[in-house]
């Protein structure tokens, strides 16, 4: 379905992202792994998903927190595997994934949160966008969270950074409405992912409950699916959202969350 396109998947060495690049790269894209951990594993991760798919992937470990090392990432783009087709802003920072109190969140994690959770994609649209206006093709999806409609205590950074990202997806999506160019937040629930792996430790630990109690317990309060979204099912979405059935949608807010934004 797209063959031949280049996709560039931040914050893809783990979980969601890298579930969107396997997505991706099923459906025939050249794929930019972006994002941190050990070079080994990394590299192997690369070759599983090239050899998988038979297409070619790369790897840029570049912080998104850093317009230099976006510009850096965008080269390496060109180079090895041509101009963006497809823009996945998946990163996050994750001291903004913790709780705190605004009195107690200190000033560096606010930035980082701005810097990693939403001026990167900044940075990413306006360097893909003009590429994308003159092939006249183009397909920008931004991760954001439920938390980007609804608010919630002890996380001001995290809230403030997704519902941003949503505003700047909206404004995005006007701006490239009459290219072949689309522009949507995903909105996901609770998803099981290595991060969420480290929420219900910590649940099952402070509540004395076991590993599936827990996570009954944390999807009490938000989830009426009771499950969790699975990363696999936010890949499919980003793959149907850069189909061309999904041309005409563009500027939205997309919740997968098991009916939480029903609530
Ligand atoms: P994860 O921790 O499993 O993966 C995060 C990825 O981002 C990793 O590859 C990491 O190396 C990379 N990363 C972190 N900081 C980076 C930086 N500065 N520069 C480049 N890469 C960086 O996280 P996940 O749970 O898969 O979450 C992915 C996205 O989905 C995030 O934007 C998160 O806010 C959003 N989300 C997750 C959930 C959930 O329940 N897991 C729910 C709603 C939204």
């Amino acid at each position: 379905m797209l063959s031949g396109k280049t996709a560039l998947v931040t914050g893809s060495t783990s979980g969601i992202g890298h579930a969107i690049a396997s997505a991706l790269a099923a459906e025939g894209c050249n794929v930019m792994l972006n994002g941190f951990g050990d070079a080994g594993e990394i590299e192997h991760m690369r070759s599983a998903v090239a050899e998988a798919h038979d297409v070619t992937v790369a790897i840029n470990q570049a912080d998104v927190g850093r317009a230099d090392e976006i510009e850096g990432l965008f080269e390496q783009m060109s180079r090895e595997l041509g101009e963006v087709d497809i823009l996945v802003n998946n990163a996050a920072a994750p001291e903004s994934r913790q709780e705190a109190a605004i009195e107690d969140l200190p000033p560096e994690r606010w930035d980082q949160a701005m810097a990693v959770n939403l001026s990167s994609a900044y940075h990413t649209s306006r360097l893909a966008i003009p590429g994308m206006k003159q092939r006249d093709w183009g397909r920008i999806v931004n991760i954001a969270s439920s938390f980007a409609l609804f608010g919630s205590k002890n996380k001001v950074d995290y809230v403030a950074s997704k519902t941003g990202l949503v505003g700047l997806t909206r404004g995005v999506a006007l701006e490239t409405a009459e290219f072949d160019i689309t522009c949507n937040a995903i909105c996901p629930g609770w998803t099981l992912t290595p991060h969420q792996e480290g929420n219900i430790e910590r649940h099952s630990e402070s509540t004395g409950l076991g590993r599936d109690e827990a996570i009954a317990d944390m999807m009490e309060s938000r989830q009426p699916s009771k499950r969790f979204v699975y990363p696999e099912h936010i890949g499919a979405l980003v793959a149907f959202l850069c189909s061309d059935a999904a041309r005409e949608i563009t500027g939205t807010a997309i919740p997968i969350d098991g009916g939480w934004a029903a609530e």
